[in-house]
């Protein structure tokens, strides 16, 4: 078996076994792979292994790729920071966008979604953490954000994601993934389809998932060490 085969399993099983510690459903979590600065090959080893959906944080490496793979029904998702000259590419080739933090960005996707392709499905980005150095709304800014996207044709809303600051212990982290939990909950009362909540990555998926995160990012958990530092914006 490959590493990322074996890292793969190992990374699924650690997130069942959270899931049903914290009385919920394993297939509740998502993991989503997420493959930036990793060759095509390893894509095809998690998917070989399983895994389904992928993450990429760089439009031109991610479309690539994706053209790449396009023998696989994998799924696609954008999850880094987005600038407005380039959505197109992102609205063209990708399922889903993890990272819309204003109104510009969503009404550039929904323009630039291709007709012959289902909504692009969309999250909010929640900078949950304050971090000046990080994308994301704040909680007081989501509601009219999810109202606008909502009304987009081409967008699905689906829900909210977030990465907190990264020098946070647990506790401080713990009441963090708590208020994203809490302000999805109060999101759904008016958007009831809403149903991803994007949080967690190798190194907090635990707590993440102990707080209601519908989807965990992991990279080096399953890919390894990565030679080009990720961009976390
Ligand atoms: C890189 C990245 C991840 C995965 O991080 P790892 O440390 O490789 O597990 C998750 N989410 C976002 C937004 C990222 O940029």
């Amino acid at each position: 078996m490959s590493n990322i085969a074996e890292r793969w399993q190992n990374i699924r099983e650690k997130v069942d076994t959270t899931a049903k510690q914290a009385g919920r459903l394993p297939n509740e979590v998502t993991v989503l792979a997420v493959s930036k600065t990793f060759p095509a090959d390893d894509v095809r080893a998690a998917w070989a292994a399983g895994a389904r959906e992928f993450g990429e944080n760089y439009v031109q490496e991610g479309v690539e790729k994706i053209a790449e793979l396009d023998d696989l029904p994998a799924i696609w998702h954008f999850i880094g920071p987005l600038q407005s000259n380039k959505t197109r590419p992102v609205a063209e080739h990708f399922h889903w966008v993890h990272t819309v933090d204003r109104e510009k960005i969503a009404q550039r996707l929904n323009d630039q979604r291709p007709s012959h392709l289902p909504p692009l499905q969309v999250c909010l980005q929640v900078n949950i953490s304050a971090d000046p150095a990080k994308s994301g709304v704040s909680i007081d800014e989501l509601a009219p954000l999810a109202q606008q996207v909502a009304q987009l044709p081409n967008l699905t809303l689906r829900g909210l994601m977030t990465v907190p600051a990264l020098d946070l212990d647990d506790t401080a982290l713990s009441a963090q993934f708590a208020q994203m939990q809490q302000a999805f909950k109060a999101l759904q009362s008016l958007h009831p389809d809403m149903d991803t909540l994007s949080m967690g990555m190798s190194d907090d998926m635990a707590l993440a998932i102990q707080h209601g995160s519908t989807c965990v990012r992991i990279g080096r958990g399953i890919f390894g060490h990565r030679e080009r530092k990720g961009n976390l914006a």
